[in-house]
């Protein structure tokens, strides 16, 4: 348990913390200015350290090189001792445990660095056991073109070890590499070391410059972190060192360290600028979601559309020309990339409504196939009467082909040139000619019952919402039961739903899964902490509708932290309640 490290801020492994010192410092920060480092137990025993709240202490240690037997770690395993003061254990992967440290120094760092899956392993199996609310440090591997990838990792607390030895050797570092200091002819930054005749910037010099260029790109990542975009970030930076690039996708491969860490949804823009961005966790859940848990509800044709660059798509000049064509008479479903499919329903469904992508008219083969592969697994799971699709020709195409003939379907086409032109138009409205429009009720109805099956589970917009009256106009729209009790709201801005306590006891009664946080005896007012929750589910994401009970209360509200995380942290907002009632 810590009572010096508590996380602020979470974007997907990295985070803003604060480590609570004398003078409380924000992480991801570089120690020297504060750590203190009681030493090796290899040459002599040491006597336990006095420590005071000025400094991290590191608590003595024993560090063993990697691999080494088993029974030898085990015959030198270091007691560590519960200290009233901020402290760092020092761990490997293997020896790695809750030591009631504040921070986890990782004693074989040097080793991992330069190869992206042996550093993969190294922070995943050392996170997956030192407790949640605990500061991960990395002692002499930092440098301004790592940094950002360290602590995407999930990695807190650094060094400037290596960028002064570096700068001793001449080498000049910069975000995007390294340089001989001989080789340059001018000095490409503007710090106050940098502003001086090269001929006498020398090795000293060089070494100040390092730690500098270290600083302000660690301000950078702690800005992108807020931002809740240091993915965005790393695509680009990572790329300036090979390794960076193999750890970040090696991540991508680790599908679950990843994922429980990253939010369901934000407010912030996920711009897509590489092929990278098809594999980020938003991007996979997403697409996991529509073809596995949403359920197309309408009885009339699918009509696949390109999506427009305005968001929601229903928003865009393009979609409106294609509405009036339409006139609700064929369920629309916009294809794009980096997302696969959106049904008109999930529109404003993160982050159908919060991307970005840079458009050039032309397709990857690589987002041809992400595209194609989330259409067939989509109509595989749902039937219609039959398949418009007024899509260009570039890209979409191919995409409706492959697809035709993985599933022996055949679609109709109706754009000549663009889809926007009056003929495409007209051709759209003359395939969907003698089609029932579906009503303003239907049509609210499943959305919010779409919204719950994305949300929620398979089949929960059936179980939650099967006898209702809607309210107010999409998207604020508001779900009523047929005694007119409100059940729940779908929140424009995140295309969710959130309940009232009424919608949430429905919940928690229907056959849904419920995401339950069980909170000790009392009644929250405002926030509930960590130190209140009894246990949570592993399920729950940071920005999930949570039920929230204990003996005394029962309430519903959204997790600011992951399941795992509240189960073992002990400071910090674990959720916010929206409404509580004493029980
Ligand atoms: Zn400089």
């Amino acid at each position: 348990m810590t009572d010096y490290f508590e996380v602020l801020e979470r974007d997907g492994a990295a985070r803003i913390a604060q480590l609570r010192l004398s003078d409380p410092v924000t992480t991801p920060a570089i120690v020297d200015d504060f750590v203190e480092d009681a030493g090796s137990l290899w040459p002599e025993e040491r006597e336990l350290p006095e420590g005071d709240e000025s400094a991290l202490t590191i608590l003595p240690h024993r560090g063993l090189p990697a691999g080494t037997a088993d029974e030898v770690k085990d015959s030198f395993a270091v007691d560590y001792p519960d200290v009233d003061y901020p402290s760092a254990a020092v761990v490997t992967p293997d020896t790695a445990a809750d030591y009631g440290a504040d921070a986890y120094v990782l004693s074989d760092a040097q080793g991992s660095i330069g190869h992206g899956s042996a550093f993969r392993d190294a922070i995943v199996e050392t996170k997956e056991t030192i407790p949640a609310d605990s500061a991960l440090y990395l002692s002499g591997v930092a440098t301004p073109v790592n940094v950002a990838t360290l602590v995407y990792a999930g990695v807190d607390l650094i060094d400037e070890h290596r960028a002064v030895v570096k700068g001793l050797e001449g080498k000049y570092l910069t975000s995007e590499g390294e340089h001989f200091l001989e080789d340059l002819e001018e000095l490409p930054c503007a710090c106050p070391v940098c502003q001086q005749p090269i001929g006498e910037f020398d090795r000293q010099d060089c070494a100040d410059h390092n730690v500098h260029a270290l600083r302000a790109e660690l301000s950078r990542v702690r800005e992108r972190i807020r931002a809740g975009r240091l993915r965005d970030y790393i695509e680009g930076q990572a790329r300036h060192e090979q390794w960076c690039t193999a750890a970040f996708r090696e991540f991508d491969q680790q599908w679950s360290y990843l994922e429980q860490r990253t939010p369901v949804l934000r407010r912030s823009e996920l711009v897509s600028a590489t092929e990278d961005t098809i594999r980020r966790v938003e991007i996979q859940r997403f697409a996991d979601r529509v073809t596995s848990r949403y359920r197309n509800r309408f009885s009339n044709p699918l009509v696949l559309v390109p999506c427009s660059a305005t968001k929601p798509y229903s928003e865009s000049q393009s979609h409106g020309q294609f509405h009036e064509a339409n006139g609700f008479r064929g369920h629309v479903v916009s294809m794009t990339s980096p997302i696969g499919v959106v049904p008109q329903e999930l529109e404003c469904t993160y982050p159908a409504q919060h991307y970005d992508s840079v458009v050039t008219g032309r397709w990857s083969e690589d987002e041809k196939q992400f595209v194609a592969d989330v259409l067939q697994a989509y109509l595989e799971r749902n039937e219609y009467p039959s398949v418009i699709a007024h899509v260009p020709g570039e890209g979409y195409r191919d995409i409706c082909e492959r697809v035709e003939t993985a599933l022996g379907l055949e679609f109709e086409y109706t754009v000549e040139g663009h889809p926007t032109d009056t003929d495409s138009l007209a051709n759209l409205a003359g395939a969907l000619e003698g089609e029932l429009k579906y009503s303003k009720r239907e049509r609210e109805q499943n959305t919010v019952r779409a919204i719950a099956d994305y949300q929620f589970g398979d089949g929960a917009g059936d179980a939650l919402f099967e006898d209702i009256s809607m309210q107010s106009r999409y998207p604020k729209l508001r779900v009523h039961d047929s005694e007119g009790d409100q059940l729940a709201a779908m929140v424009p801005q995140y295309g969710v739903l959130s309940f009232t306590l009424a919608g949430a006891r429905q919940w928690v009664e229907s056959d849904t899964p419920t995401k339950r946080v069980e909170i000790d005896a009392f009644v929250p007012h405002g926030d509930v902490l960590a130190p209140g929750i009894v246990d949570a589910d592993e399920d729950i994401r940071v920005g999930d509708e949570v039920v929230i009970e204990g003996p005394k209360a029962f309430g519903v509200g959204r997790a600011e932290m992951s399941g795992p995380e509240m189960a073992e942290s002990t400071r910090g907002v674990a959720t916010s309640v929206r409404h509580v009632e004493e029980q």
